[in-house]
């Protein structure tokens, strides 16, 4: 499998769960959109760019809020895209 870079915006209320698979400051919710998120972008790694977050739209949760621009890498499975054809 190919690896995968994307750049994400994501509220700073997710990035312990996403980096420390810390879920003790979201809700249920929230660790449900998470998990969604980790099956959409399988086996990923996250690095947080930005040092200040930014009004953006989550990639997490699809809301607006201050989020931080992240870049992950992933292994998709099932990926269609040119790379992955090949
Ligand atoms: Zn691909």
């Amino acid at each position: 499998m190919i690896r995968h870079t994307q750049r994400h915006q994501i509220a700073g209320h997710y990035l312990s769960a996403l980096i420390n698979g810390d879920f003790t400051g979201i809700t249920e919710t929230e660790a449900a959109e998470v998990e969604q998120y980790w099956k959409t972008y399988p086996d990923q790694t996250l690095d947080v760019l930005a040092d200040y977050p930014e009004f953006a739209q989550c990639d997490v949760s699809g809301w607006v809020s201050e989020c931080y621009e992240v870049e992950i890498h992933y292994y998709p499975t099932d990926c269609t895209c040119r790379k992955c054809r090949r």
